[in-house]
Parts: structure tokens; C-alpha cells; sequence
């Protein structure tokens, strides 16, 4: 069988990426003036609120602040539909609008899909795609030796 299902990844982790904090400040690329554009930068259509409904949900589900089910209502018309050719049978899907895609593409990296470890500075996302899956941070340049630094110096503080 072929599997229909076609991940969408990159989109997925652009938009969970969207709202970055930078140099401290929160920062919201899908509000504002330039949301449009960044949208059709990222191949991703529909309105910025669109946008930032679905990514809010799946973020809220990936930090553990809400239930997985939440996320039903964007794939609910989606069908997986038998095409039969002469390579037998392939499964299209229907209805799998922008959003049912990327909700469809967080369920092949559940486990692997995370926030960042540094959640006091940085409120992106990671798809670990190592062996190990262990990875902790979005960037060891930025957020790992951020954090390090500051456990160390906590640690200096409390001997
Ligand atoms: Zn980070």
C-alpha cells in the first residue's frame, strides 16, 4: 500500500517556529503588516488567523497544555480514499486541507516534535530526528550554551 499521507514538515515546524522571542521580546510573524508575506514565503495559504489557529493548537498539544483531541476538528473532512490502478491500489486523501496537513504531519513526528528546553528564553519548536532523539534545545549555539552558562552560574551560586 502506499501511504498517503504526505508529511508537510518543514511547514508544520515554520509555522510552530512563527512566534520566536527576539532579543527578549516576544514577536509574532503572523500578526502585523508582514503576515501575508510570510505565508506565501513558507508556501503556506490561507489567512495569518488561520494560520495562527491551527499553529496555537498543535503548540498548545506539544507543550502539554491541551488534549491531543483538540486537534480533530482539522482533520474531521479528511478521507482516505482507494484509487485502483495497474500497480494496484493507492490511497489518496481527500480533503486535507492546509491545516488537516500539518496536524497530519504532527502525528509522524509525535515523539520527536518538542519545545525547546529553554522555556524562560525561547519558545521554539525541534523535530529530533536523531537516533538517540535526545536533543533538548532548538540550537546548541544559541539556547544550549544560554543554558548551560546560567546552570553554571547557578551552581557557582549556591556552593
Ligand atoms: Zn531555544
Amino acid at each position: 500500500m502506499v501511504n498517503a499521507v504526505m508529511p508537510d514538515e518543514a511547514a508544520l515546524l515554520a509555522l510552530l517556529n512563527s512566534a520566536p522571542i527576539v532579543d527578549g521580546v516576544p514577536t509574532d510573524e503572523l500578526r502585523g503588516a508582514g503576515a501575508a508575506e510570510w505565508l506565501r514565503a513558507h508556501d503556506i495559504p490561507g489567512t495569518p488567523a488561520a494560520a495562527r489557529e491551527v499553529r496555537d493548537a498543535i503548540a498548545g498539544v506539544v507543550r502539554g497544555q491541551e488534549p491531543a483531541a483538540g486537534l480533530q476538528r482539522f482533520v474531521a473532512e479528511v478521507r482516505q480514499v482507494p484509487v485502483v490502478g495497474e500497480a494496484g491500489v493507492e490511497w489518496k486523501l481527500e480533503g486535507a486541507r492546509f491545516a488537516a496537513r500539518v496536524v497530519l504531519a504532527w502525528a509522524t513526528v509525535q515523539g520527536r516534535l518538542r519545545p525547546c528546553e529553554n522555556v524562560a528564553e525561547c519558545t521554539l519548536f525541534l523535530i529530533d530526528r536523531s537516533k538517540a532523539n535526545a536533543r533538548r534545545w532548538c540550537s546548541m549555539s544559541t539556547c544550549g550554551n544560554r543554558l548551560k552558562a546560567r546552570r553554571h552560574q547557578d551552581r557557582l551560586r549556591s556552593t
